[in-house]
This record gives structure tokens, C-alpha cells and sequence, in this order.
């Protein structure tokens, strides 16, 4: 047993995964530091807590539990067909938007292959490339965003998928309609790119780029989405993505037929008619970003502009020993040092109470 060693076989790729780094639960660290009271910004998960019409749809649904899931989503790839316009067939439903991802790369990439992403972008796209052996491209960031510039120049014979974060997590940058478009138009029709519009619901409705009425021009497009944001079900795990129906065709065979559960598709569908909550989870996150930006630029700390759930702040070159500082204070926000942001943290906007929570730790430590 102790000589035995896995890593020797594995394949190349994934020998040099490292773990994602989740936020800290908020029960690990009660449970380590012996606080009460602990503030979880960390994650971009929603602060308003579960849609009450959700509570109610799944407790209706748990006498179902003992049946198997719909391993086609029906009902809620019907709605999500309705609000995006499109058909049903050109929807893959995915155990968080996460899945969605994994499974684009799984079906387009081999280990021959480059797949081009931005420095400081999302850490789920060099983790899905490594895993399968394929060549990642970190193209570096300008102001701390997407160069698309300098991602289609990255561009190459062996380029087979570009995934693009709009906005981007951890930076919270945005890319304009007009830059998007004007990039697809460079991009060869056999390479995929996988535009991810995880924080989609927190961007103003006229800066909204009209994605997914571009896949009738670019087929080679797709858009992913999430529930896990703006709508409150990270613990759920549910997202999906817009295709062609071509491309859907062959994610849907490889996908794992019950990869959303039943409680999962409930409170998807359900949460997708819960405007009320949007709205309050869509206003609350303006006036919490307004709370940190104001308290930044009182403090003299630099942030970068975020259209996200979250801020990214300059803290300076002692960010992890603050994080852990602010450990101790029982907020929980996330270091970045993964995404080469040695100097800032990501901080999740929460209630004003618990914004102001952070704040005042902020004041305490470094005031
Ligand atoms: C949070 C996030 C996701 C969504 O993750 P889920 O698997 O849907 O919970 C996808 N992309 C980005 C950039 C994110 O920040």
C-alpha cells in the first residue's frame, strides 16, 4: 500500500492538476478558530439566500426523490429555450455550468491540441485543457482583462477551443459587445469558442451582448450560463449551455444522462419565474459593490472595476497574511494568488451588514 504510486501512472496532464482551491466553508473555520459568527465572502455565491418559491417547489419534489431524474431536463430545457429563443435541441443542461465546461473539452480537444484562454481568467479552463493532455495558452491580460487582440494573433493550426470569461472572474472584467463580435469574426470555424457568461444577470440589460443570437452567424459559438450566481442554487448545481444543435448533439451523448438531479431541474425551472428574486439579488449586489467601492476609495486601496458579484482589491504585496488576518476576524474572502494576483483579493459582495462587516475588519487591520 505505501509504496504503491498513483501519480506514477497517471497521465501526463493531470500529473501537474493542483486541487481547486475552493473557498473556506464557513462551518471549517467556526470549527478551527472556535467563532460564532463568520461571514462568508468567498465563493460569489448569492447573499439573499434560497428563492422561498424554490424551498417550496423542492420540498414538494423530495417524495420524487426515490425516481430517477428526467434525463432530458424537459421542462426546463423548455424554458430555457423560450427565454434564450432557440430550441430545446440546442441546450445542454450541466451539473453546474463547471460540468458544461468539462464536457466541451472532453468532446473537442485531444491531447494534440491548444486551447486558448486569458492570464487571470477563470481557473476552470487551464484545469479541464491539463486534464486531458492538451497544450494551454494563457495569453496575457491587458489591464487586467481579455487581450482578443493578442488571443486570436494566439491563434495556430493545433488551436482546437478559446474560452473566453464575460465578465471574467477574478477580475470582474467585461468585454464590449463590439470586441466580441469583431474577435468571432477572426476565429477559424474549427476552432469552439466557449463564451461564459456566469455573472450574465449582473450586467446592465443594454451592455448585455446579444450572445447567443450570434450562434446562427457563428456556429463554432458556444454560451454558457449558470444557477449558481444570480439565481441563488450553488449548492445545487445547475448550468447549461446554447450551441448549435450539431454541437449540443455531442455534448448530450457525452454528457452522463443524469447529470442535473431532480431537485436540481426543479429549482431551476422554478427559479427561472422567480423575477422578484433576480431583481432584489440584481439590486442588492449594485448597492453592496457601491459599499466596497466607497470604502476602497475612502481607504486609498485600488480595485479593479467589477460588472461581477465580487471586487477584486489591491491590497498590497501581504494579501494572503491579511486573508488569514481576516480569518481571524471571521470574514472569509478569497486570495488570488492562484490567478497571479499576488497583491489583491477577491471579496464577494454580501448584505450591507455583511459588506460592512469586512469593512470594519478591513479598518481594524489595516486602517
Ligand atoms: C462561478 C463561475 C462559473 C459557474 O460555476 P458553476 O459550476 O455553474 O457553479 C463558471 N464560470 C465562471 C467564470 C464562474 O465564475
Amino acid at each position: 500500500m505505501s509504496n504503491f504510486d498513483a501519480l506514477s501512472l497517471v497521465n501526463p496532464g493531470v500529473k501537474q492538476l493542483r486541487p481547486y482551491q475552493a473557498g473556506k466553508p464557513v462551518s471549517e473555520l467556526q470549527r478551527e478558530l472556535g467563532l460564532q459568527h463568520v461571514v462568508k465572502l468567498a465563493s460569489n455565491e448569492n447573499p439573499l439566500g434560497l428563492s422561498e418559491k424554490v424551498k417550496t417547489a423542492l420540498e414538494a419534489e423530495l417524495n420524487d426523490l426515490v425516481r430517477y431524474p428526467d434525463a432530458n431536463g424537459y421542462y426546463l430545457k423548455s424554458r430555457l429555450a423560450e427565454l434564450n429563443s432557440v430550441t430545446t435541441q440546442q441546450i445542454t443542461l450541466g451539473n453546474g455550468s463547471n460540468d458544461v465546461l468539462e464536457i466541451l473539452a472532453r468532446t473537442f480537444v485531444s491531447d494534440q491540441d491548444e486551447v486558448i484562454f486569458s492570464q487571470h481568467a477563470f481557473v476552470v479552463y487551464p484545469l479541464v485543457t491539463q486534464a486531458i493532455g492538451a497544450k494551454p495558452v494563457a495569453v496575457p491580460a491587458v489591464d487586467y482583462g481579455h487581450d482578443l487582440d493578442g488571443m486570436a494573433a494566439a491563434i495556430t493550426d493545433k488551436t482546437k477551443m478559446i474560452f473566453i470569461a464575460n465578465p471574467n472572474n477574478p477580475t470582474g472584467t467585461f468585454l464590449t459587445t463590439e470586441s466580441i463580435k469583431a474577435f468571432l469574426g477572426k476565429v477559424p470555424q474549427n476552432v469552439i469558442v466557449v463564451l461564459d457568461e456566469a455573472y450574465y444577470e449582473y450586467v446592465p440589460e443594454a451592455e448585455r451582448a446579444p450572445s447567443v443570437e450570434w450562434i446562427k452567424e457563428y456556429p463554432n459559438l458556444v454560451v454558457s450560463r449558470t444557477f449558481s450566481k444570480a439565481y441563488g442554487l450553488a449548492g445545487l448545481r445547475a448550468g447549461y449551455a446554447v450551441s448549435h444543435e450539431g454541437i449540443a448533439d455531442v455534448l448530450n451523448r457525452i454528457r452522463q444522462p443524469f447529470n442535473m438531479n431532480s431537485l436540481s431541474l426543479k429549482a431551476a425551472e422554478v427559479v427561472l419565474d422567480d423575477h422578484a428574486y433576480l431583481q432584489k439579488a440584481v439590486e442588492v449586489n449594485a448597492h453592496g459593490m457601491k459599499q466596497l467601492t466607497d470604502f476602497c476609495e475612502g481607504a486609498g486601496f485600488n480595485y479593479i472595476p467589477s460588472y461581477g458579484n465580487f471586487l477584486t482589491i489591491e491590497v498590497g504585496p501581504d494579501a494572503e497574511k491579511l486573508y488569514d488576518e481576516l480569518l481571524h476576524e471571521g470574514v472569509i474572502v478569497r486570495p488570488v494568488t492562484g490567478y497571479e494576483l499576488p497583491n489583491h483579493l477577491r471579496v464577494s459582495i454580501g448584505l450591507p451588514e455583511e459588506n460592512e462587516a469586512f469593512i470594519k475588519a478591513m479598518k481594524k487591520l489595516r486602517g
